[in-house]
């Protein structure tokens, strides 16, 4: 005799195995969600894989206080994440997993192996041994809502999810798979999308005090942002190196990203007249009107998913109920030092502690629905 099978929804669909969507999932076997994660690529955590040279500098071992406000514009949106899933409990947590850690001079934390695979390697230990449904393989190629929950399609089936949260990244390194499907699946479902910019890039100069020095690292560096009138507006010292096509390194890095900031912030301000001052091994270049990189070889994504349509509380859309989202998807961005990964973390949990508790509007919306019948197979 043939057992009557009840199709249920899956509690959490995570869409999207890197940082956040494995720290997800991570936190939602903890809690007891019933959820799977849907990767595109064959494999979970590829661009964690890549992080830091592949040494993975995953935290900074620093209080949510400075972490927020060394972030800058996305600190507000997400204080509670951070406050919640600190720099330090992440640590913590690592710890705990039995991954050995490295805590460098200036706090950054890495893996004691300085391998990022040790990393995401914890992940998959940990995900398997809970019992996580992994598909990977298997890119996400629609999200839609129903009366109650999602359908949530592959290119060869579809899944029902109470529940979906979307973590699947920026739009740089796509090889990675990082390829914006996620922000087009926000937008289909009405989100407003904040233009991208490359965040964390090198900067494009043929001055010859670079092109002969390509190659070469020049470590307690001054970068410096310099405003029309002269006036400094950021500083940063740390690493410059030079390259081929001009500067890269975290002084240069973080400079161009509070330059995008800053362009976002002041309309009447103009790239052409801002001033970056690289001063290293005896030398300050002045790259005028600097040209970034492009957007694929960004560390980070700057824009995405628009930060006043998503809850800071939950992380749930504020436009669909049950839909949540977690990571570089979002409109935030951190500099150098680990803030990126961090920030991927402290949304996704805070992403499925909303799940958890019921404190989402999707849980309210699902309870006040009959489930559809449940037929026998
Ligand atoms: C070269 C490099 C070095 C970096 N170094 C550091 C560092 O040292 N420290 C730090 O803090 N940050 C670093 N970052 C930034 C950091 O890696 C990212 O901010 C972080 O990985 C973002 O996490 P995420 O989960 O939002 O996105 P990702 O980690 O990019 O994960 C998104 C996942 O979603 C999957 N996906 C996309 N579309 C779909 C779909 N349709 N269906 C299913 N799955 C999908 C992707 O394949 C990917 O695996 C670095 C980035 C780069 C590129």
């Amino acid at each position: 005799m043939r057992r009557a099978l009840k199709h249920t929804p899956v509690r959490l669909a995570i869409v999207g195995g890197g940082a956040a969507g494995m720290f997800a999932a991570a936190v939602a076997a903890e809690r007891k969600i019933q959820c799977v994660v849907i990767e595109r690529k064959a494999r979970l955590g590829s661009k964690v894989l890549m992080t830091a040279n592949g040494r993975c500098n995953f935290a900074k071992d620093i209080s949510a206080e400075q972490f927020l406000a060394d972030i800058g514009p996305a600190a507000q949106f997400v204080a509670q994440s951070v406050r919640e899933c600190p720099p330090r409990k992440i640590i913590a947590g690592f710890k705990s997993l039995g991954v050995p850690l490295k805590r460098m001079a200036d706090a950054r934390m890495f893996p004691a192996d300085g391998k990022a695979a040790t990393i995401v390697h914890a992940f998959g230990d940990l995900l398997r041994e809970s019992g996580v449904p992994l598909l990977t393989n298997c890119p996400v190629t629609g999200i839609q809502p129903q009366k109650t929950g999602f359908i949530v399609a592959t290119k060869n089936f579809t899944l029902w999810a109470e529940n979906v949260l979307l973590a699947t990244g920026g739009v740089s390194y796509p090889k990675l798979g990082s390829v914006g499907d996620g922000q087009r699946f926000a937008a289909e479902l009405g989100h407003s999308l904040v233009p991208y910019r490359p965040g964390l890039i090198g900067l494009e100069t043929s001055d010859a005090r670079v092109t002969r020095r390509t190659g070469q690292r020049f470590e307690d560096s001054c970068a410096r942002v310099v405003a029309p009138d002269g006036t400094a507006l950021y500083e940063y010292v740390g690493e410059i190196d030079c390259e081929t096509f001009g500067l890269s390194g975290a002084a240069i890095y973080n400079c161009q990203r509070f330059i995008e900031h800053c362009l976002r912030e002041r309309p009447a301000l103009e790239a052409c007249d801002i001033t970056v001052e690289a001063s290293f091994d005896r030398e300050c270049v002045r790259l005028k009107g600097p040209r970034p990189r492009p957007l694929k070889e960004a560390i980070v994504t700057i824009g995405g998913v628009a930060l006043d349509e998503v809850n800071p509380a939950t992380m749930e859309s504020r436009k669909v109920p049950g839909l949540f989202f977690a990571g570089e998807i979002l409109d935030i961005d951190g500099p150098t030092g680990g803030y990126n990964l961090t920030l991927a973390f402290a949304t996704a949990r805070r992403a499925v502690e909303s799940v958890a508790s019921g404190s989402c509007s999707g849980v309210a919306r699902l309870a006040s629905h009959v489930r559809p019948a449940q037929g026998d197979l």
